[in-house]
């Protein structure tokens, strides 16, 4: 199977062991799902998915930041206790993510649930002299780590920058350069806050990912993932805390998934036009959703337009009615219409949903012109199952 390697900068063929370590990472829980994390874990479920039809067991890991910098300001302004919000958050997301019928993940772990791991590896980083305490803050010594910035490949400028836009603090006189990193910080009046051999408070973001993916999958990830906004500086940052201690990849292949934007805007909370995945799914089914989301290429940005999902909506109908009543199978037995086979090619090639999409609904219009016998059918509803989407129940919700 081809994949975008971003670390690579190239698609490259994967050579995976049965068994394949997959880290995701997971949402910040303070706000609703919105369509742009539906896109990004659609995408790898969908290489979930493709990975277990060609007989490997994955072992998917994707995480809570149930404490950072985004929670506790939004639990503060709702006046709510930072869990509580996240509870809900989670409980909404999971609803989610259950309705657009995704894999499960194997381990969920929680930031708040991981707290020790996370000064553990702190207090590591620190005897080895990768990090440095600054007043109430432990800072991670970037210029320890030549390679940084290897999978953006950005300049020192550009991650300035970026460090400055995305929660970073190049400014802080308490840090020695501008892009070393927080590893602990001390908490603020009403944050939580935890005992630590280096004072009192909290973790930052990135050490975050690194403790947790190393508690469940080990020193080496086969495949890291996440939206294209992580590259700088959370996983740049993740593989200088976790190589510098581990002496050894972090992960073997890095995928990212693109932004999306809404209507010729980019989707955001400050613009305040987050499509929610909620939202969604009072007016389509969940399968449409899925449906919409194939149409788009996971490594080009795209821009979604509310008439997508009725077009979604009625192709999805297109399917079932084709594909409804026959059995999954690959056609044995009656010759094979190449349908399946089809679509596993199209995805081993750097997961190109849109031709998936394509081949789904050519091969619904030849049923429904009744060109197609039994065998395109059984095909088609194999190929839909492998691409999440179950042909054998009637629509959901009625086409409005
Ligand atoms: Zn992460």
């Amino acid at each position: 199977m081809r994949i975008y390697d971003t670390a690579q900068r190239s698609i490259v063929e994967m050579e995976l062991d049965d068994h394949v370590g997959m880290y995701v990472c997971g949402i910040t829980p303070y706000d609703a799902t919105h369509l742009g994390h539906a896109a990004t874990y659609l995408a790898y479920d969908l290489l979930i998915r493709r990975l277990e039809n060609m007989g490997h067991t994955v072992t998917l890991v994707r995480n809570y930041t149930d404490v950072d910098d985004s929670i506790l300001p939004k639990a503060a302004e709702l006046g709510e206790h930072y869990l509580s919000l996240a509870e809900r958050e989670i409980d909404r997301f999971e609803a989610d993510m259950a309705a657009l019928r995704t894999r499960p993940a194997a381990h969920e772990p929680r930031a708040t649930w991981s707290i020790d791991a996370m000064i553990t590896m702190i207090s590591q980083l620190l005897d080895a002299g990768h990090a440095y305490i600054s007043e109430d803050r432990v800072f991670f010594d970037v210029t320890t780590f030549p390679d940084f910035g290897k999978l953006s490949g950005y300049s020192a400028d550009r991650m300035i920058e970026l460090a400055a836009e995305r929660g970073g603090t190049p400014d802080d006189p308490r840090q020695r350069s501008p892009l070393d990193f927080v590893l602990w910080q001390a908490s603020a009046d009403g944050e939580p806050s935890w005992p630590s051999p280096f004072g009192p408070g909290r973790p930052g973001w990135h050490i975050e990912c690194s403790a947790m993916s190393y508690a469940a999958l080990g020193e080496t990830i086969d495949i890291h993932g996440g939206g294209g906004d992580l590259v700088f500086p959370h996983h740049e940052c993740e593989i200088a805390q976790s190589e510098a201690l581990h002496g050894a990849p972090l992960a073997r292949y890095w995928v990212h998934a693109a932004l999306v934007s809404y209507q010729g805007h980019k989707m955001s909370k400050s613009l305040g036009n987050l499509v929610f995945v909620s939202d969604l799914r009072a007016r389509i089914d969940p399968r449409a959703i899925r449906l919409a989301l194939m149409a788009h290429h996971y490594h080009t940005e795209w821009e979604w337009f509310d008439s997508e999902g009725l077009t979604a909506q009625r192709d999805l109908d297109t399917l079932v009615s084709a594909g409804a009543g026959a059995s999954p199978a690959a056609g044995s037995g009656d010759g094979s219409s190449g349908l399946l086979a089809e679509v596993q090619a199209v995805l081993d090639d750097n997961l190109n949903a849109p031709m998936a999409h394509a081949a789904l609904l050519d091969a619904a219009a030849a049923v429904q012109r009744g060109a197609a016998g039994v065998t395109l059918r059984r095909e088609l509803a194999a190929a839909a199952d492998l691409c999440g989407i179950d042909l054998s129940s009637p629509l959901a919700t009625a086409a409005p």
